[in-house]
């Protein structure tokens, strides 16, 4: 495996590698220096992300209030701008 093929790897698996393509990869970076870095910062980033509290979706009512407070901003500007 070339370093090029080991960055397109990498990118394609994203998140979680299967166990085939980690492999491969680890192979590959067990005999490059400079891959074997980009493969442990990997790991590493994937922990961090693990670690974090999933982040909640916003209540389905969100949505609805950003847009009243967008149509109550535009209005409000409309009105200013119609008593100019
Ligand atoms: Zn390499």
């Amino acid at each position: 495996m070339t370093c090029d093929e080991f960055f397109t790897k990498l990118i394609d698996g994203g998140r979680k590698l299967d166990e085939a393509t980690a492999k491969e990869l680890e192979e590959h970076a067990s005999g490059c220096a400079e891959c074997k870095e980009v493969l442990e910062g990997y790991e590493v980033s994937n922990r961090v992300i693990d670690a974090l509290p999933p982040v909640p979706d916003p209540p389905p009512e969100h949505a609805k209030r950003v847009r009243e407070a967008a149509e109550r901003f535009c209005r409000r500007k409309d009105e200013r701008r119609e008593s100019e």
